[in-house]
């Protein structure tokens, strides 16, 4: 059984007493199990005191970007090995946010992918439609291009080290969130596109939900054959909710369905 992911995206939000707050919180109820990992993606000038305060607890911390580049006249960009030293596991690459906002695109993505990888850190590749796309029909298209240009530059072998996560823009902080068939059928896409080339890679690849997941919905979308946990946003702010969907995972997969 695949190990399910819950990883909290809290994009440009928090402060230093409020991030203190919320870990309190999240370190006090989640203890750690063998069947969900847990991580929080805070902006990258809290990580150090992030890192800090999450010493010896079960939750993993992650960046919210990384550069392609290694290091020199990139300014304002962060390495990859720059979050890996300060305590990072994972690396969120492809967020829609920064596809749209920073016009990243899928090349530039699949190079971040490699960044991030080499430097030691799992990648959480993030993909996803826009609404004119879904309902034009171009759902499995847009996804196909996000995710054949990193299997074309990094190889199938390399999703032996990453995380997937599916993330429809239009479910992204808009409180929408994709119906269980809507996803599902997206999952089973993916994950069989990934078995095109390499079915044991596809098998053991977590590939996550993201858009407007929140505590009561989590359920749901958790028990779907092909969602292996969350990449939360808003939620991710809220120690309930945060919990609440961790619980989710952990519930599900006691049940034997994720
Ligand atoms: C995200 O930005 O990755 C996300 C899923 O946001 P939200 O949960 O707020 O929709």
């Amino acid at each position: 059984m695949r190990k399910a992911l819950v990883a909290g995206n809290w994009k440009m939000n928090g402060s230093l007493a409020a991030n203190r707050e919320l870990l309190s919180a999240l370190s006090g109820a989640i203890h750690g199990s063998d069947a969900v990992a847990v991580a929080v993606c805070p902006p990258a000038v809290y990580l150090p005191d992030v890192v800090s305060q999450l010493q010896g607890k079960p939750i993993s911390v992650g960046g919210q970007d990384c550069s392609d580049e290694t290091a020199g006249a990139f300014t304002g960009e962060i390495a990859a090995d720059m979050l890996k030293e300060l305590g990072c596991e994972y690396v969120i690459v492809g967020h829609s946010e920064r596809r749209a906002r920073q016009q990243e695109d899928s090349a530039w993505v699949a190079r971040k992918f490699i960044a991030a990888q080499s430097a030691g850190l799992v990648p959480i590749l993030c993909v996803g439609e826009q609404l004119d796309d879904r309902e034009a029909g171009r759902t499995e298209a847009v996804v196909a291009e996000q995710l054949d240009a990193v299997l074309d530059a990094a190889g199938v072998a390399a999703f032996d080290r990453a995380v997937v996560a599916y993330e429809p823009v239009w479910a992204i902080g808009t409180g929408l969130t994709a119906s269980p068939e809507q996803a599902a059928e997206v999952h089973a896409f993916i994950r069989a596109r990934v078995a095109g080339r390499d079915p044991r890679v596809a098998d053991g690849l977590r590939i996550l939900y993201g858009g407007s997941v929140k505590a009561d919905n989590a359920p749901g979308l958790f028990s779907l054959p092909d969602i292996d946990g969350g990449l939360i946003g808003g939620a991710s702010l809220d120690a309930d909710s945060f919990i609440g969907i961790v619980n989710a995972a952990a519930a599900v997969q006691a049940q034997g369905n994720v």
